[in-house]
């Protein structure tokens, strides 16, 4: 458990082995992949929890139960492995510091507007300083470093290349933060303002990525959909993704999450374009809720038709094969059970291959907490209304992805799981977001098309390739 004693003098030749734990959205992932391969990269090596020197524990604080799971980790780490240094950042880190550095063992709290920081504050505790070079701590209790402040100075980790490894199909983090004021959500508190990686790093970094062999590539950010709009010669995310087809051969190019109102004409053009080829046909727009009202409550900037419009035109631009994925709230304050079945009509009309579910969690400091003090849902009935939810939800992806059968889809092969790879299948996903376990056994990180021929148990896609490659001797166990 090594870490060189290379360019960065804090690091004094002390070895280290370190620890990830991520918690939370793909963004946050998208951070702590970042994080470790900065740390890679300094000759720190990857360790379990138990046996890490130092352990950072990467927070999410969408809910309460996301805090919950980051204490726990961080008891845990403390019992499993006393000796560790733990340093816990993101979102929790940046909303509550002073809560995770009363934690015993935490020996930095470091908030998202320091996250650049996270790196080299994690070599210079594992060469025993409290405090790496020339950081001053805004706020010190009890022994733990605590930096976090409003300014997020210090909060893009664009500097680590992503490449295709563990994830076949990385992230590239090319937004951070939010100006919207949705009354729900703590993350304009988390990770501030708007701001977009710029056009000349996010191109660097797709040819770094096709210089690694990557071929499937994700965009994703805090609100994707406003890449850009912060840049001194403001820019936009069509504009983006019409220069990275034009000035590179990335194969693959797949946007994360986009709020409705930001897929622009533009956009949906895009689709009807490259959809299907070097367009991943995949758009997730969160919906939250299908209630007129409960959407003002919630200050989202679209109402339920305008919702409705925006798919209708995903739809036409990329056809039905496209996959639509939406995040839904229940139980947000004062929701009515009138109101909840307007959700439901909604669910039932629009097209969506998967729904991702979450009951409302009041966050402090947001308009939302207030709400749930004067007109909180009860528990029960929000466990109601998930479960009927989640069994149209479950519904909708089984009619999705059902309707698929018999088609010829592109894919990208995975990292397999040892159990499937033992009955001699290969994991895979399709280009429209369908996960496809495919008769035969080859590497990960290849472009195939597949013949869907049916639904596994778990509701993937069962497939055979029909790539000239599968039939040759390609077909190798080597994951
Ligand atoms: S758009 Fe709304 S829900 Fe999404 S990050 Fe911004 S404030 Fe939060």
């Amino acid at each position: 458990m090594l870490c060189s004693a290379r360019a960065k003098p804090y690091t004094d030749g002390v070895g280290a082995g370190f620890h990830i734990e991520n918690f939370g959205c793909r963004a946050a992932r998208a951070d702590g992949e970042a994080i470790a391969d900065r740390l890679r990269a300094a000759g720190c090596s990857d360790q379990k929890f138990a046996d890490a020197d130092v352990v950072i524990v990467n927070t999410c604080s969408v809910t309460a139960e996301a805090d919950r799971e980051a204490r726990a980790f961080i008891r845990r780490t403390r019992r499993a492995n006393p000796q560790a240094r733990i340093v816990a950042t993101g979102c929790y880190a940046q909303r509550a510091p002073e809560e995770l550095a009363r934690l015993e063992g935490v020996a930095a709290v470091v908030g998202n507007s320091h996250k650049a920081l996270a790196p080299e504050i994690v070599l210079g505790l594992a060469a025993g300083r409290e405090q790496a070079d020339g950081l001053v701590p805004v706020g010190v209790l009890m022994g733990p470093m605590v930096l976090a402040d409003e300014l997020f100075a210090h909060s893009f980790l664009e500097e680590a290349q992503v490449a295709p490894g563990a994830q076949t199909r990385p992230n590239l983090k090319i937004q951070e933060g939010c100006g919207n004021r949705c009354s729900f959500c703590v993350i304009p508190q988390t990770r501030g303002r708007s701001r977009s990686l710029p056009r000349a790093a996010v191109l660097r970094q797709v040819e770094g990525f096709i210089g690694a062999g990557g071929r499937e590539l994700v965009l994703s950010g805090i609100n994707l959909g406003r890449w850009g709009r912060d840049l001194e010669s403001v820019e936009t995310l069509p504009g983006l993704v019409l220069r990275i087809f034009g000035q590179t051969a990335l194969a693959r190019l797949r946007l994360s999450s986009i709020e409705p109102m930001d897929w622009d004409a533009e956009l949906i053009g895009l689709l009807a374009e490259f959809g299907g080829s070097r367009l991943a046909r995949h758009a997730h727009l969160p919906l939250q809720s299908g209630s007129d009202a409960v959407l003002r409550r919630m200050h989202r900037r679209y109402r339920p038709w305008h919702y409705e419009e925006k798919v209708a035109a995903l739809v036409r631009a990329a056809g039905p094969e496209l996959t639509l994925g939406a995040d839904v709230m229940i139980g947000f304050p004062g929701e009515t059970d009138t109101e909840f079945e307007e959700t439901m009509e909604l669910v039932r009309t629009v097209p969506f291959g998967y729904l991702h579910l979450f009951p409302f969690s009041p966050r402090p400091g947001t308009q939302a907490w207030e709400l749930h003090a004067e007109r909180p849902v009860p528990a029960r009935a929000v466990e109601e209304r998930m479960a009927v939810l989640r069994t149209l939800a479950a519904e909708k992806t089984r009619v999705h992805r059902g309707a698929l059968i018999g088609r010829e889809l592109e894919a990208i092969t995975l990292h397999t799981p040892a159990a499937l790879a033992a009955v001699g299948k290969t994991s895979a996903l399709t280009e429209n977001f369908i996960p496809v376990e495919m008769e035969g056994r080859l590497e990960a990180n290849r472009l195939v098309r597949v013949r869907a021929t049916g639904l596994t148990a778990e509701g993937a896609l069962a497939a055979s390739c029909t790539s000239p490659e599968c039939a040759l001797s390609a077909l190798v166990a080597t994951d």
